[in-house]
């Protein structure tokens, strides 16, 4: 996989899990391919499913809405999700949907290589680290294998109990500035942090 472009054309052609079966479209992700940003979502839902576009219903007017506030447009970061094609019902992906379309989600983070992935809710928090909690992991910047992550919740939990939004938009707003250090201590070079170590393939499929 070449190109953000291919990786596109496959994921549209893709019957490598049951989740194919109930698809109407799926949703690559979109966004800039040198995006300093990049947040992972679950999987589509039913707006992302009919129009083949990532975060496209409420969930992702939030977090249109959470991007503006950080002087952001969508069309400025690379907006991905951990499976491709929409789960029946908006059930939670099983781990052998992750894990079979994990492939495609490794090969854009590589292809975009951004300053920092921004996983949003508990899913995508254990793509990286599994059987942490998100109460406890959210708001702190990470590294793992040389990426700098930052887990936050998900815009969809957020949307409708206050305290959850205003601790989504505080982490929202911490952003700049984390990015902003990273700018000066770039993590590839950065010798005093500690680095995590990826858990083995067994393990991501067991979450
Ligand atoms: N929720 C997600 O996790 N991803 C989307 O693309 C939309 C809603
Ligand atoms: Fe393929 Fe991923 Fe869709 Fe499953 S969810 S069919 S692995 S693109």
């Amino acid at each position: 996989m070449d190109s953000l472009a291919e990786i596109a054309q496959l994921v549209r052609n893709c019957t490598d899990c049951p989740l194919h079966q109930g698809r109407t479209n799926s949703v690559p992700g979109e966004g800039s391919p040198d995006a300093d940003l990049m947040f992972i979502g679950e999987g589509p839902g039913a707006q992302e499913d009919r129009l083949g576009r990532p975060f496209v219903g409420p969930a992702g007017r939030f977090l249109e809405e959470l991007l503006a506030m950080i002087n952001l447009s969508r069309e400025q970061v690379f907006i991905a999700n951990m499976v491709k094609c929409r789960p029946p019902q908006n059930r939670d992906p099983v781990p052998a949907e992750i894990s079979a379309c994990g492939k495609y989600l490794d090969r854009q983070i590589e292809l975009i290589n951004p300053k920092m992935i921004v996983t949003l809710g508990r899913f995508s928090l254990a793509r990286f680290f599994p059987g942490e909690s998100i109460s406890r992991a959210r708001g702190r910047l990470r590294q793992l294998n040389g990426r700098n992550i930052y887990p936050i919740m998900h815009p969809a939990a957020a949307l409708h109990r206050q305290e959850f939004r205003t601790t989504i938009v505080d982490d929202f707003k911490a952003i700049p500035g984390i990015l902003e250090e990273l700018g000066q201590s770039p993590v590839r070079s950065a010798a005093e942090t500690r680095q995590e170590e990826m858990p083995p393939p067994e393990q991501l499929a067991l979450f």
